[in-house]
């Protein structure tokens, strides 16, 4: 065995006692490696040679424990669909440690689906190979996209079967985030009343994500809700400008990070609909695409509330309302920044530089409500819009049911871009700029679909890697991406369901 592949350093463990259990993983029969990611590999400075292979499957399936791990089950509660869990917790899934990059920065290692643990409460603490393949492949199209994301690093075949609805091949994924904090480990002790282990969480949060809070007299934990705030706002903007549906924002799964985590029942959309909805246990629509930043602004207030007693420093009843007072308005400026930041990726996307925010705002909009009257696929109306710039306006107009239809707002959006921020862009410019922003290839459900079943049903991982690929190149728009470019058939968007 080779020394210390690692080199785990275990600040959760050894700061936080008290925060989880330690836990080992469960042995499976066989393990295999499906996926191996050498790119995140060496950018976590491990070396590529030393797991990709017998002795990685063997640390990848939970077989082996690597040397300097402490793995360990996490505490954590959460709001799921507006009801609290007081405790939900890693159920299936342990952090192995922390590993430091080559260039300081600490990112947790877990292995998703390695067997029960005292948080699992009825569940059998597994996963199935589709699930975490397609972790792998929304997870690492949304960070080729630019959107923060925890990552897959390795998916591991078990050789034995999970039952869900029917026998399924079983597989275990390891997952590397900034960190596993997530609003839902605020609550969990908040809502046991034990508010020195929130401020313990809080400060630990801080060291790890806002080290230059550290020591501001009194104020930091109002300044880490802050940034907490500040860090979602940017994110929903990012899923918001690519059609991107989470699914379960849950507050167990809303990092403090401000990484996407749980990659469960999202869906990328096609045609443009605000209304979208692809998971099949989201009944009332909680989770649907223009939902998103109101239910972010939702969670966020619920880490809100844990942190008051922190923020207020003091028991008096002054100094209680005067922290509501000033959480209160830390998620009344939510709204604020989200709108700013989904208007600096339309303008990206929009090819425009800064101009008049209201009049920016309504052209995007405008341009949304197009896509929606004419039910245009989100993802090629944008890319198109690209071509436009670029001087070929027919790919765009042959989305809509005559090519006339969006004449006049192409007419107000070429007006804008030419007056717009002082300076003559050349339009062949623009375009190229615009095609680094509006993606030719992102996770379109059929073809992930496609690629999973071949991969759990038939053990073909090839369609799983060839749409890896592509997905990793998502702005090339190359002649051999073409067949991930094109919507799915009518019949298979219309009720297309995830779980
Ligand atoms: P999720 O909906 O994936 O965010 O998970 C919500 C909670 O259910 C977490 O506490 C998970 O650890 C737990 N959970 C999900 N699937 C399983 C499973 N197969 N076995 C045990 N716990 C699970
Ligand atoms: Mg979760
Ligand atoms: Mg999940």
């Amino acid at each position: 065995m080779s020394a210390s592949i690692f080199r785990f350093d275990n600040t959760y463990a050894r700061d936080l006692q008290g925060f989880y259990t330690p836990w080992k993983p469960a042995s499976v029969p066989s393990p295999a490696l499906l996926f191996f990611n050498r790119e995140l590999a060496l950018e976590l400075g491990l070396d590529p040679e030393a797991l990709d292979g017998a002795e990685g499957a063997a640390i990848f399936a939970g077989n082996q424990v690597p040397e300097g791990a402490e793995p360990l089950a996490q505490a954590y509660a959460g709001h799921q669909f507006g009801g609290f869990s007081p405790q939900l917790g890693d159920g299936r899934a342990l952090l192995l440690g922390e590993v430091i990059d080559p260039l300081g920065r600490r990112h947790d290692v877990v292995l998703k689906g390695s067997g029960r643990t005292p948080f699992s409460r009825g569940g059998d603490g597994k996963a199935a190979v589709g699930p975490m393949l397609r972790e792998v492949l929304i997870g690492e199209a949304i960070h080729a996209l630019g959107i923060p994301t925890t990552r897959a690093l390795a998916v591991a075949a078990t050789g034995e079967p999970v039952y869900r609805q029917q026998p399924l091949p079983g597989a275990v994924l390891t997952r590397v985030a900034a960190s596993h904090l997530r609003v839902g480990t605020f609550e969990f002790f908040a809502a046991r009343g034990e508010t020195e282990r929130v401020r313990q969480l809080a400060d630990y949060a801080i060291a790890r994500h806002d080290p230059d809070l550290v020591g501001s007299a009194g104020g930091q934990y109002l300044a880490l809700l802050q940034r907490v705030a500040q860090r979602q706002a940017a994110l929903v903007a990012g899923w918001m400008n690519v059609g991107f549906i989470h699914g379960v924002m849950n507050t167990d799964n809303v990092t403090i990070s401000g990484e996407t985590i749980d990659y469960g029942p999202c869906a990328f959309m096609e045609a443009y609909d605000p209304d979208a909805v692809f998971s099949s246990i989201d009944e009332g629509g909680r989770y649907a695409y223009s939902n998103q930043p109101l239910v972010t602004r939702w969670n966020l207030a619920r880490l809100a509330e844990t942190l008051l007693p922190l923020i207020a420093g003091e028991e008096s009843e002054g100094a209680v309302k005067r922290a509501i007072g000033q959480a209160t308005e830390v998620i009344g400026a939510f709204p604020g920044w989200y709108a700013d930041a989904l208007l600096k990726g339309q303008r990206e996307k929009l090819g425009l530089q800064g101009g008049d925010d209201e009049a920016d705002r309504a052209l995007a909009a405008d341009w949304l409500t197009l896509l929606y009257q004419h039910r245009v696929d989100f993802t090629l109306g944008w890319r198109r819009l690209a071509d436009a710039a670029g001087g070929d306006e027919t790919p765009l107009r042959s989305l809509f049911p005559e090519p006339q239809v969006p004449g006049a707002w192409l007419d107000r959006w070429r007006s804008r871009a030419e007056s717009g921020g002082g300076h003559a862009t050349e339009w062949s410019v623009r375009a190229e700029r615009m095609r680094r922003v509006n993606p030719a290839v992102i996770p379109r459900n059929h073809r992930v679909e496609e690629a999973l079943a071949a991969a759990s049903e038939r053990e073909d991982l090839a369609p799983f890697r060839r749409l890896l690929a592509a997905l990793r190149r998502p702005y090339d728009g190359a002649p051999d991406q073409a067949e991930y470019t094109e919507p799915a058939p009518a019949e298979a968007t219309a009720c297309y369901r995830t779980f």
